[in-house]
This record gives structure tokens, C-alpha cells and sequence, in this order.
């Protein structure tokens, strides 16, 4: 059976004492109801990546929110896989489509990325999504296929079995629209059909295919719901740990 996980992005949000208050928080309830059979994951900026993973209960997770496709060397600025996995994280998003707009992350760049987190051992949480003028055009089920086949595809089978995918619509990413339901389904459906096509339908069907933008308590469980929705990938409302705390539990 798939695992059900939900991640929280705090993308370039919370100083070091505030990353740490939340992850306390999250932390704190957590360990009085339980983690309510879902691989609970927290991602705060990399520098406060250590914090955040020796506050956290052992129930959750820490995970990054970017790492460099290459192991050391004169990349100023960059994390390694090496170096997030030494400070505590255990999952590493890749893909965000802030990173492929702002910091022009392609398909090729991010299969050298995977490769690099998956030689760590941690779990890579690759997004994908279309834009909405994509999805007007009628292109949007072609457009995030070949994400995952120009970024994943190349993967053996045994390596790409410990890649989750997150599939975040761009139009629904911290706009407060979120995909229906119906269109989540239909999105993961047909992306499940494609990992399937590749490697068969044993191996597409443990596969964990999350879904992102503008999730909150109030649309999680009927998003939850749907067959082929493992989970979530949470932006806004991963913020506050009773609204996160709230998604998980709407498993
Ligand atoms: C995200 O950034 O991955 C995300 C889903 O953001 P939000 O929940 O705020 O739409």
C-alpha cells in the first residue's frame, strides 16, 4: 500500500525562532494525537533546516526545500544533498514551480537534482503543474507527462520506486483556487496511467501522488478522497501548525 504524506513548504518564511516555535507546535500535537497514519514532513528554509530536525518529535520529518545537483565545488550560494541529510533532512522538494519560474529550473537540470537526493538516500518530493493558460489550451495533461518523463524517466525502476510527485496546478498555488476534486483525480489518474506505462501498473500503483495549491482544512478531506490523492504538498497553511495539523488529520 502507498504511503499518505503531507509536507509542509515554508518556503522563505519564519526566522529561527519562529521556525523552531512551529515546529514545536506541530511537534506538540503530533505527539498528543498521533500522526494519524500519514508521513508527516516539515520544510523550513535550509538554514534553520538543523533546528527545525533536533526540535521535531520522532514522529515527523524534516525535509528541504532545494538542493544542488552537484556534491561540492565552487557554487557559491548552493546546499548539497550531502549537506541537507547532515543536518537532518530526510525528504528534499524538488521542482517547485517558483524554482522553475524564478531560478529557471528545467527538465534536465531537475533529473540531475533527483539523482543527486535519491544517491543521499533522502526522498525526493518532485512537483509538477501546469499553467492555467496550459490547461485553456488543452495541453495541460501532455505538459506535466513530459515533466515527469524528461526529469524521471530515466530513473531504473528500484530508484524511481522512492520518488514521491506533487502535483501542483500553478494556477492554484497561493491564489486561494484550488483545483476541484474532480480535476486532482483526473490529473493524478492520468499521471499514475503514465508511470504505469513505464513501469508497469505494480510499480505506478506505489507510487505517492500528492496534491498542492491553496489546500486548507476545509478542502483537504474531499481532496483527500479521491483514489489517486496520497496526500499533500502545503504552502500557506502549513504556517500554522493547527491548520497544518488540521490536513493531516483530514486523512
Ligand atoms: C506550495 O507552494 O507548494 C503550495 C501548495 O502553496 P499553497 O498551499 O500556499 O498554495
Amino acid at each position: 500500500m502507498r504511503k499518505k504524506i503531507v509536507a509542509g513548504n515554508w518556503k522563505l518564511n519564519n526566522s529561527l525562532e519562529e521556525s523552531i516555535k512551529l515546529a514545536e507546535e506541530v511537534s506538540a500535537i503530533v505527539e498528543a494525537e498521533g500522526n494519524y497514519g500519514v508521513d508527516v514532513v516539515v520544510c523550513p528554509t535550509s538554514v534553520n533546516l538543523h533546528a527545525v530536525s533536533q526540535k521535531i518529535s520522532d514522529k515527523i520529518f524534516a525535509g528541504a526545500q532545494n538542493c544542488y545537483d552537484k556534491a561540492s565545488g565552487a557554487y557559491t550560494g548552493e546546499v548539497s544533498a550531502a549537506m541537507v541529510k547532515s543536518v537532518g533532512a530526510t525528504h528534499v522538494i524538488l521542482g517547485h514551480s517558483e524554482r522553475r519560474e524564478y531560478f529557471n529550473e528545467g527538465n534536465a537540470f531537475l533529473a540531475a537534482k533527483t539523482d543527486a537526493v535519491l544517491a543521499e538516500g533522502l526522498t525526493p518530493l518532485f512537483c509538477c503543474g501546469e499553467t492555467l493558460a496550459q490547461r485553456e489550451a488543452g495541453i495541460h495533461f501532455d505538459f506535466v507527462k513530459s515533466q515527469l518523463t524528461e526529469s524521471l524517466f530515466h530513473l531504473p525502476e528500484d530508484e524511481f520506486k522512492k520518488v514521491v510527485i506533487a502535483y501542483e496546478p500553478i494556477w492554484a498555488i497561493g491564489t486561494g483556487v484550488t483545483a476541484s476534486s474532480d480535476q486532482a483525480q483526473e490529473m493524478h489518474k492520468e499521471l499514475r496511467d503514465h508511470l504505469a506505462s513505464k513501469y508497469g501498473q505494480d510499480v505506478a500503483d506505489e507510487i505517492s501522488i500528492l496534491y498542492g495549491g491553496s489546500c486548507k482544512p476545509a478542502n483537504a478531506e474531499e481532496i483527500f478522497s479521491k483514489a489517486d490523492v496520497d496526500g499533500g504538498l502545503i504552502g500557506g497553511a502549513a504556517l500554522v501548525a493547527r491548520d497544518f495539523m488540521d490536513i493531516v488529520k483530514a486523512f
